[in-house]
């Protein structure tokens, strides 16, 4: 490690320490540094990702046990209770007037009241029933 002292670029963004004069892209003081900083962001990275597949998993698994009671239709507030993230879906298209939302092979309509039309996506292979 180089203790040079006097004008300084910046701080390694692991430990905090000043960056000796140099090379303008040093992020960091040492390797080891570099290391942890990296492990972290990738952990953090892999955190977002996880947090939304489990969202959408946990959606479809919604969807499905509704679709098991033989609902086409529930409203909002009663699917956001049940743990449902409106905001984890895997498409969205318009369709004449409707948006139609899908998570994985399974498709409903949403208003601003309730969710309708709701029903497997056809030609897709139907997931057995566990
Ligand atoms: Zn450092």
């Amino acid at each position: 490690m180089n203790s040079e002292e006097g004008c300084v670029r910046g701080k390694c963004l692991e430990c905090g320490a000043d960056l000796p004069n140099g090379r303008s892209d040093m992020k960091f003081c040492c390797t080891s540094c570099r290391n942890r900083y990296n492990y972290r962001k990738g952990n953090r990275d892999k955190g977002v990702k996880l947090r939304t597949i489990n969202a959408i998993n946990r959606n479809y698994e919604i969807l499905e046990s509704l679709l098991e009671d033989g609902a086409s239709t529930i409203d909002n507030p009663d699917l956001s209770a049940m743990g449902y993230n409106f905001d984890c879906i895997t498409s969205y298209h318009k369709v004449r007037n409707h948006n139609e939302y899908r998570c994985y092979d399974i498709k409903y309509y949403k208003s601003e009241s309730r969710i309708f039309g709701l029903s497997r996506v056809e030609g897709r292979t139907v997931r057995k029933k566990r």
